[in-house]
């Protein structure tokens, strides 16, 4: 028998597709064999409280100080005090005392610990994604010392490569690391340790393997998630959400800030057809709507064909998917109609200096388009981040920043974040070309990890000296301007079914166009004739020459005018030739 576990701190309202997918494969491959996919973080969520474990999920700074007081409690005094000054920004842990916290998650911890028999496993598997480093690292401990002959094995976004060699370094409980993608290295040791019970002397590495086609993957196993949910009883009871993938890897795969895959090799994508049954199953198996596509990016060419599929099928879903900025409208409204309610956008900048550094492959003008898009009702909601501090940044980025963002107060708002470097990002790779040297883990961990952990273990967020402090001072501005933009648009929308900020209505004739005001009466403007057919035409950005082209009766000059003063009014954005209507049609609202 296998247990595959999976311990604080993932997303509690959702099953593990790592642990899913692992056991229906070693299911389908080894039918012999019994899996058990134990959710940890799931009961621990439940002991908790679910509002105070979902904001600690939320941050690697909150998250894994916790265990690391369970792991290294001659150090928790310094991990309380880091602790509550990340806590002091936040809404459920400030005021909380760490300890409390702590002594929760030792009781329900070691009642977890006492209620499986693991002895009975040969072999123990831990999935390590962001934030669960010192939860696993304080169960595997624990599981060794009360059955030091079964064998542990690590893998997951966390172990890739040599974050997981200087782990299995550092910590002799951990037996094995699978490097990179789980299913295939995972089957190989399980066989290798049904063959030879004394595994140790084998002293076998598993190797990279992928699969090459993921259609052929069976349909994951989420059994042992509903079991323990409906175990909880009624009012620990939630409506879950359940994680699906389409793809592996990323088609874009070149933004410079960017890790995510770091445990793939190369994009795989799962035919739609494929995807559409898989959804349809599982609905039907556990009776959910709520769905997340957990792919990096949804393939870009497939996504309509997924859309049209999703509809056909008449169920009610509520799905959540990543996308890329430069999505067109029409995909977008394919989505809005297949039950894809939410969008995240990899905005990342409002300036396309900015953005060419980011090597995002976007302008300006394609993110404020999707952020316009994304206002029209029945189309996905957009979150999306806006990275302040990027090493190489400068006052250009800064200024062009601000002055977009002007023009992006009718939309939702992004989150604005500073950047942090990831292992094995091209940042990371390159670092002299951003202007950053001497890197290493976060500082962030010292207050984690004992030194010599500190300076042994390879870390996910890293460190590094560099321009950190003027960066810090650059964009304080923008920091500002998000945070009066976000007070803003939530004034804005504090009714229940509040109308877009900048709309239009179409007269056939005329268009009215309407401009909601914080604290101020609505405003409107009427465009007649030309004018409407130009600011309908250019709902989707268009050069100055394909708008003269297109009204070729209206002098040229009277058009640069006409776009000058709607851009001067914040009804239209420039950038170099083109230009973008940002109201979005009333009418599908009404
Ligand atoms: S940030 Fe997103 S789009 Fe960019 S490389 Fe990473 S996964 Fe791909």
């Amino acid at each position: 028998m296998i247990a595959l576990v999976s311990t604080p701190w993932p997303l509690f309202n959702r099953p593990s597709i790592q642990l899913g997918t692992l056991k229906a494969f070693i299911s389908h491959n080894m039918p012999e064999t019994r899996v058990e996919a134990l959710h940890i973080y799931l009961e621990v969520a439940a002991a908790l409280g679910y509002p105070l474990y979902k904001e600690i999920s939320q941050s690697t700074w909150l998250a894994e100080p916790l265990y690391a007081a369970l792991l290294y409690p001659e150090q928790a005094k310094a991990m309380e005090k880091f602790w509550h000054r990340k806590a002091s920004k936040t809404r459920h842990c400030k005021g909380v005392p760490f300890k409390k916290v702590c002594e929760t998650l030792e009781a329900v911890s070691q009642q977890a610990l006492s209620s499986y028999d693991w002895g009975s496993y040969s072999l123990i598997g831990f999935s390590i994604c962001f934030s669960q480093l010192t939860s696993s690292l304080y169960f595997i401990r624990k599981i060794k010392q009360m059955v030091p002959k079964v064998a542990i094995v690590i893998g997951g976004s966390s172990c890739s490569g040599p974050l997981g060699t200087s782990l299995a370094a550092s910590f002799p409980e951990i037996d094995f690391v699978v490097s990179g993608e789980g299913e295939l290295p995972l089957l190989a040791l399980i066989k290798q340790i049904k063959e030879h019970p004394e595994w140790r002397e084998l002293r076998f590495v598993p190797k990279i393997e992928q699969i090459t086609n993921i259609d052929t993957l069976p349909l994951p196993d989420y059994d042992d998630y509903f079991r323990l949910l409906s175990s909880l009883g009624s009012e620990k009871a939630f409506l879950p959400k359940i994680p699906v993938e389409m793809s592996r890897g990323c088609w874009w795969n070149r933004c410079a800030f960017c890790n995510l895959n770091l445990q793939w090799r190369g994009y795989r994508a799962k035919s739609t057809k494929r995807v559409i049954s898989e959804l349809k199953t599982l609905s039907d198996k556990y009776q959910v709507l709520a769905f997340s596509f957990m792919d990096n990016l949804l393939p870009s060419k497939e996504t309509l064909t997924l859309c049209n599929g999703l509809r056909k099928s008449k169920r009610d879903f509520q799905l959540f998917a990543e996308i890329r900025a430069t999505t067109p409208p029409e995909i977008l409204a394919a989505m809005g109609k297949a039950g894809i309610r939410d969008v995240q956008v990899g905005i990342e900048a409002l300036s396309s200096s900015l953005l060419r550094k980011l090597n995002k492959g976007t302008t300006a003008m394609d993110n404020l388009e999707i952020m316009k898009h994304c206002e029209t009702p029945g189309l996905p909601t957009l979150t999306g981040n806006l990275i302040m501090e990027f090493p190489s940044s400068d006052d250009n980025d800064v200024k062009e920043t601000l002055r977009v963002l002007d023009f992006a107060r009718a939309m939702r708002p992004l989150k604005a974040i500073p950047f942090w470097l990831g292992y094995g990002s091209p940042v990371w790779e390159q670092p002299r070309i951003y202007g950053i040297r001497g890197i290493s883990n976060h500082p962030n961990y010292k207050a984690i990890f004992p030194p010599s952990l500190f300076r042994s273990l390879n870390m996910m967020i890293q460190g590094y000296h560099g321009p950190i402090r003027r960066q810090r001072l650059l964009w304080q501005s923008v920091r500002q301007k998000v945070a009066e933009w976000q007070k803003e648009y939530q004034t804005l929308h504090a009714s229940p079914r509040p109308e877009p900020i900048l709309s239009y209505l179409d007269g056939g004739e005329f268009l009215i166009i309407r401009q909601r005001r914080a604290h101020a009466d609505l405003m409107t403007h009427k465009l007649k004739g030309t004018s409407r057919k130009i600011y309908l035409f250019c709902q989707t950005q268009r050069t100055i020459q394909e708008i003269t082209a297109r009204f070729p009766s209206f002098a040229s000059d009277k058009i640069e005018a006409f776009l000058r003063m709607m851009v001067g009014k914040r009804l239209m954005f420039q950038e170099g030739e083109k230009f973008l209507s940002l109201g979005v049609p009333m009418a599908l609202f009404l």
